[in-house]
């Protein structure tokens, strides 16, 4: 078995069970990319197994922390059966699931979604690479299905010294989806959506977002970064509950085309013609500043832009970035509206991102108050010693 040591002193972040070990911790050893290694302290004391990554910075993952695990086909069946086990401890309304969160699962750059019966997962690291074929078969003795595609296309996998890899692993079909979220559905193509084909980590925030907008019968709503439109079907089915769904204006804005002319075809999908509806396919900074200067105002605004910032060290241009559109959009809410506000940004912590919203307010001129915090759906979990797990936050502000 190959070994890695660690430095003097490094091992305290494994004793504390976090799973990454940084390339600037190691002393010396290096294996084959996804090969398990012994990592040990610099006095050669057992710390974990870990998968070697030979040209990620986080140069190995941690596999388990206890010496007599063997890492083999068996001990990922396990991992696999007591994620997929976890899920069904939430009450979920959705038939579009997280069922492997990485870290969290204790599978490390493992992502795996399902959509109705077909899983689709993102091998993203090294470890999950080179355990592919036992871990397809792990999956699908999990779940009982049969359908497995790979989205391995994700920018981490770069990182890693992998090529993207996209494809059905395990069976076949169509790569086409309809799911049910709460009370209504949803379209996504496996094979071309973003991330596996949809954002299932904002499910809690668009259930939250339709109770909203039901209790306050929104009349003119925003939703930026729109994606497929989830938040504006959440937004309107709110509005339909509350009887409220007769000439509300809804518009929804996106930089991409298709991802727009889903979320139109998804108003119309869940029968919600009665509200006036428009599609920007638009940048939103540019928008919400024409929508300042026409003097528009919204009782509602959605900002749920792409990850700014996906590591610490971009976190102060994205601070601006995130300032600015927050800034504008609480100058385009009437007193009483209400924003709603995300970064899924790993690099800019909880804290941060309320300062950020808090010096928009005050550059803007108006004052709010926060009612709400949101986050991830609990399928996508965090471990207590893995900070970095936390990445999407969100804050409900109401403009005073
Ligand atoms: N709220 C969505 C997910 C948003 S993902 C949901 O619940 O499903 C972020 C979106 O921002 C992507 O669809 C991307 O196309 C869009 N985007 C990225 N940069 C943009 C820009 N400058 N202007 C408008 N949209 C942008």
């Amino acid at each position: 078995m190959k070994a890695l040591r660690l430095r003097p002193g490094k091992e305290r972040s494994l004793l504390r069970r976090h799973p990454w070990i940084f390339e600037s911790a190691i002393a010396k050893g290096g294996a084959d990319p996804g090969e398990t290694v012994r990592v040990e302290s610099h006095e050669g004391r057992f710390l974990a197994w870990a998968a070697f990554s030979p040209v990620s910075k986080i140069r190995a993952r941690a596999w388990s922390f206890d010496e007599t695990q063997r890492i083999d086909a068996s001990f990922l069946t396990e991992r696999c059966a007591r994620a997929v086990g976890a899920r069904g401890l939430f009450d979920i309304q959705s038939d579009g699931l997280r069922l492997i969160h990485g870290e969290a699962d204790g599978l490390p750059g493992l992502i795996v979604d399902r959509y109705g019966d077909t899983l689709v997962a993102q091998f993203l690291s090294a470890g999950v690479e080179r355990w592919k074929p036992q871990l397809a078969d792990a999956l699908l003795a999990a779940t009982g299905l049969t359908q497995l595609y790979e989205r391995s296309d994700a920018s981490g996998r770069e990182r890693e010294g992998l090529k993207p890899v996209t494809g059905w692993l395990r069976g076949e079909g169509a790569t086409e989806r309809t799911i049910r979220e709460h009370d209504w559905q949803l379209t996504l193509d496996i094979a071309t959506g973003h991330k596996t084909g949809f954002y299932l980590d904002q499910r809690d925030s668009r259930q939250r977002f339709a109770e909203i907008a039901k209790h306050r019968r929104f009349r003119r709503v925003l939703n930026c970064f729109c994606y497929t439109g989830g938040f504006t079907v959440a937004a309107l089915a709110g509005l339909r509950a509350a009887g409220a769904l007769e000439g509300a204006e809804m518009i929804s804005v996106d930089s991409s085309l298709p991802a727009l002319q889903r979320a139109e075809a998804h108003v119309a999908l869940n029968g919600f013609g009665a509200a006036n509806s428009q599609y920007l396919d638009a940048d939103v900074n540019a928008t919400l500043r024409r929508f300042i200067a026409e003097g528009k105002t919204f009782d509602a605004i959605v900002l749920d832009p792409p990850k700014f910032a996906p590591t610490v060290a971009h976190a102060e241009r994205a601070a601006r970035a995130y300032k600015d559109i927050n800034r504008l959009a609480l100058q385009l809410l009437v007193p009483g509206g209400v924003l709603l506000t995300f970064s899924c940004s790993g690099g800019i912590g909880a804290d941060l991102f309320h300062k950020i919203v808090a010096s928009a307010g005050i550059d803007a001129g108006v004052d709010g108050y926060i009612s709400e915090r949101l986050g991830a759906a609990p399928d996508h979990p965090m471990t207590i010693e893995f900070p970095e797990g936390e990445y999407l936050k969100g804050l409900v502000v109401v403009r005073k």
